[in-house]
């Protein structure tokens, strides 16, 4: 007997590429292929990435679970207002925290600021200015102290090699640890839209 295994249902886009690729959004499937693919080869490619698929619908179907279950239990007013007092404490207390381990690693920025960036915690530039997201005051104290220790370690090296982790290893043995907890919280922030 021969199974019949159905492929999910997909939007088709033909152009002229050379490879096929998947795309899974908001429940939908998109697959991009090659002008003249016959339509076969298209579902070949689809079965033998069954399991990504349903993966990528599993957590997206998780997320927002998770978002429904935050709104149903938020007053977006009581939201604002905590958000709006994180902010104040940020700038209160990120900057403050950053001289303290300058001052303890013997680098000096030549400013820290707090900032509104989404997707990093901290950056820095050539000219040795800081800045933090407001975003990182909903991070536990090793955490904070990470990314502060992170960007001032890149004041004495402008990358990721081995010499910046082991600045970064001396003034936070743990890091590793604390950026899994960081994904953890980018995660949560994700989700809740703040
Ligand atoms: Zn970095």
């Amino acid at each position: 007997m021969k199974s019949q295994t159905q492929v999910p249902p997909y939007k088709l886009i033909r152009s002229r590429r050379r490879t096929l690729s998947l795309q899974a959004k908001n429940g939908g499937l998109i697959v991009r292929a090659p002008l003249r693919l016959p339509q076969s080869e298209v579902e070949r490619f689809i079965e033998a990435h069954r399991g990504w698929i349903e993966k990528r619908f599993a957590e997206q179907a998780a997320k927002e679970r998770a978002r429904a279950a935050f709104e149903a239990n938020t007053d977006p007013k009581e939201y604002a207002r905590q958000t709006a007092e994180h902010k104040a404490r940020a700038k209160r207390e990120l900057p403050a925290r950053a001289q303290e381990w300058a001052h303890l690693m013997g680098i000096t920025p030549a400013s820290v600021r707090v900032g509104s960036a989404r997707t990093r915690w901290g950056s820095c530039n050539a000219a040795g200015a800081i800045r933090l997201s407001w975003r990182l005051i909903l991070a536990d104290k090793e955490a904070i102290d990470y990314v502060i220790v992170h960007e001032l370690a890149h004041l004495r090296q402008m990358n990721h090699g081995e010499a910046f982790w082991a600045i970064v290893a001396r003034y936070a043995p743990d890091y590793k640890a604390q950026r899994v907890k960081l994904r953890a919280l980018q995660r949560r922030l994700e989700i809740e839209g703040r």
